[in-house]
């Protein structure tokens, strides 16, 4: 009691100045976008073009795979130390096929992983749950291995009636089930940061990205971020067979030990750091405390594939680099510091963890 006491007392300055914390507006001579001086600091630096250990991208898109000139891809992967990359935009059905017969053809099954992908907006066609189970079973026949989910299906796709379809729709539930029986991870993408529905003012962290893509904004959109979130975890629960790996961290990596707690109430559920590098590199050490606590739960993902944005992650999960910068100043205008993982957190994060879940991935490809 004495402790909490002691805490608040503390905390006390802080909530004082967070309501006497003023609206500015136009007011400074300098923008803050203009505002973006070259630091003067003069430290070590360590720019990393590859990974130390062979890794897993786990979150990666290639919509055009059937057709694109895929000794390019693997080269610049050799580049990156990337032994596999998983691409998410797998579709289904033909298209994927297309793809698969690519991979095949050159002999890349070890470095390529499709995942597929369904169609949730013909909910309420009368064929809609047989044809999609029908879909994934070939999908699997031809080499799938696993399924990703777009933030669009839970938050926009709407059905006949104009109602939107819900995550955890009963009537989705079976495709759930089918994941978890053919062993196939569920990599889901649901709702987008959380400063995306909050106000698009000077107390939003993301002002700078709504005001240049201003088709993020989600304030006056009829769903919450909550409401998404809790349908999702409803899925999670509902489905304790099947793996799930809840991409950008969940949006909790500004909240690492919310996201702890999430991953204690959740055993089935596994995050990946696509597009939230930013995060953890703000937080060092905070971060290499998650890290301690949830290194079998951490997958290395990067969502949009541009190699040389790899760089950044390698600097923030591998260097001691102090105050460097992230590539997108509207993701973050602040600076990052390494986290220096250990190796053994290094390598969980960067394969081993992936190995577990994804089938056909083995540890021998790593020796
Ligand atoms: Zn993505």
């Amino acid at each position: 009691m004495r402790i909490l006491s002691l805490l608040l007392l503390s905390l006390l300055p802080l909530l004082l100045f967070a309501q006497e914390r003023k609206k500015v507006d136009s007011t400074l001579t300098v923008s803050f976008e203009d505002y973006d001086p070259p630091s003067s600091l003069i430290v070590p630096e360590h720019i990393m073009t590859s990974a130390s250990i062979p890794f897993v991208d786990v979150h990666s898109h290639h919509w055009r795979m059937g057709t694109q000139d895929l000794d390019k891809l693997i080269s610049e992967m050799d580049e990156l130390n990337m032994r596999v990359v998983v691409n998410l935009s797998g579709r289904g059905g033909e298209a994927l096929k297309g793809m698969m017969d690519n991979i095949n053809k050159k002999g890349y099954q070890d470095r390529i992983v499709c995942f597929t992908n369904i169609n949730i907006r013909s909910i309420d066609d009368p064929d809609y749950l047989e044809a999609t189970l029908a879909q994934l079973r070939y999908d699997k026949s031809i080499g799938a291995r696993g399924l990703k989910i777009y933030k669009s299906q839970g938050m926009s796709n709407t059905d006949n009636a104009g109602n939107r379809i819900k995550i955890n729709d009963p009537r989705l539930a079976p495709i759930f089930e089918l994941a978890g029986e053919f062993n196939w991870p569920v990599l889901i993408h649901y709702a987008d940061p959380k400063q995306f529905w909050q106000p698009h003012d000077t107390n939003n962290e993301r002002w700078l990205e709504l005001k240049l893509k201003p088709n993020r904004k989600q304030e006056n959109e009829r769903v919450s971020w909550e409401t998404i979130a809790e349908e999702t975890y409803d899925l999670f629960k509902k489905h304790p067979n099947t793996n799930f790996i809840a991409a950008h961290m969940a949006w909790y990596g500004n909240d690492l030990v919310y996201l702890g707690k999430f991953l204690d109430d959740n055993p089935n559920v596994n995050v990946e750091i696509g597009a939230v590098i930013a995060e953890l590199g703000r937080q060092p050490r905070a971060a290499n405390r998650f890290f301690e606590k949830y290194q079998d739960r951490v997958l290395f993902g990067k969502d949009s594939y541009n190699p040389d944005e790899y760089a950044t992650y390698f600097r923030v999960l591998e260097s001691d680099d102090e105050y460097f910068p992230y590539y997108k100043r509207y993701h973050a205008f602040w600076k990052m510091y390494g986290l220096d993982l250990p190796e053994p957190i290094l390598e969980k994060l960067y394969w081993k963890n992936a190995v577990r879940l994804i089938a056909g991935l083995e540890a021998d490809m790593w020796e």
